[in-house]
């Protein structure tokens, strides 16, 4: 087993009652650098007794709303106003972040693949170790901020998994209400083991996450979700004070039931898709044509849905791989179906 003594120093005091900003500073030996170090930012406020919750973004580089609307929260969260804790991490994976991409430059790993890490490995495994055996524990609610980043795009939306606890179940799908995202997903994910919702879960911790958009640039509803969402899930579980009353947003829970909900490229191509996310499609419509412009007498290849619903996610690059995914369907939530 591995030794379990992260090799990342935090500058600040968990502990310590008031605002506290700066970095977690991990080791990263380079040919220019042997003691080079990667700073990555963090504040945490703590005020009197309450729970503790944790805002992540950057897990992926290049996801663009949670960093804005958590650095912001980081600048002006009044002390005074927090009953608990807040840990606020915008750019937890910064050197993918500051190389706009999903996986790490150092390793070229996905981070939110690593979990729950290791101290001794690559450095997003060194980085997901941090998070679940230093940061975690101190834990009660955890908000993973993402978007479907350069891989495909989607409608503002937060997610979550199925616990098998209904109270934690029913605290779960509160906290998403009280996020107020449009939409609120429900679903198990293609490949969950390794992802910081895992970690999370596994030590009985409220998880939530959210997909804000998408296709490599900036979604102006989703940084207004984003922004809005934090403030509201703190006065939600009493961190701060009264829910902001600008506002009455209304949540739609929704599921991703199973493989069926999810569209594959058959080949390489280009893929034209046929909508935008947060339509409803009809099992057997096209999700797109898959073009193959190297090859002059070849027609498309027509992609359908296999699932009736509302579009949560489509493809984000022009260019596919085959297996990649190019269409997501989530429908009305139904608890009956657990
Ligand atoms: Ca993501």
């Amino acid at each position: 087993m591995a030794d379990a003594t992260s090799r990342i120093a935090a500058e600040i005091n968990f502990d310590r009652q008031g605002r506290q900003s700066g970095y977690l500073r991990a080791p990263l030996s380079r040919n220019t650098s042997g003691w080079g170090i990667v700073e990555i930012p963090i504040v945490v406020v703590k005020n009197g007794s309450g729970p503790t919750i944790l805002f992540t973004g950057g897990i992926h580089g290049d996801e663009y709303e949670g960093p804005i609307a958590l650095s912001e929260l980081a600048r002006t969260l009044d002390p005074d106003k927090v009953q608990g804790r807040v840990i606020i991490m915008p750019a937890v994976n910064i050197p993918a972040v500051l190389n706009d991409t999903r996986l790490s430059p150092v390793d070229n790993r996905d981070m939110n693949r690593c979990f729950p890490g290791n101290p001794k490995g690559t450095f997003s495994e060194m980085l997901a170790h941090y998070l679940d055996a230093v940061i975690l524990p101190m834990v009660d609610v955890s908000v993973d901020l993402h978007t479907a980043g350069h891989s495909g795009d989607s409608i503002p939306s937060t997610n979550m998994h199925h616990v098998a606890d209904p109270a934690g179940m029913a605290r779960t799908l509160a906290a998403a209400e009280a996020f107020g995202a449009p939409y609120n997903v429900v679903f198990g994910g293609v490949d969950e083991g390794a992802t910081l919702t895992s970690s999370v879960e596994r030590r009985g911790i409220l998880s939530l996450g959210t997909e804000l958009g998408g296709w490599g640039r900036v979604n102006i509803e989703g940084v207004r979700i984003a922004r809005r969402g934090v403030r509201r899930i703190m006065a939600h579980l009493g961190i701060t004070g009264d829910m902001p009353s600008d506002s009455d947003p209304k949540t739609r829970h929704m599921q991703v039931g199973d493989r069926a909900h999810y569209a594959f490229s058959p080949y390489a191509g280009t893929f034209e898709p046929c909508n935008l996310v947060g339509q409803t499609v009809r099992a057997g419509d096209p999700a797109g044509f898959l073009h193959f412009v190297e090859d002059v007498d070849r027609d498309p290849i027509e992609v359908t849905y296999k699932r009736d619903g509302i579009l949560w996610m489509s493809a984000g690059p022009g260019r596919v791989a085959r297996g990649d995914t190019v269409a997501v369907v989530m429908n009305d939530y139904s608890a009956k179906e657990e």
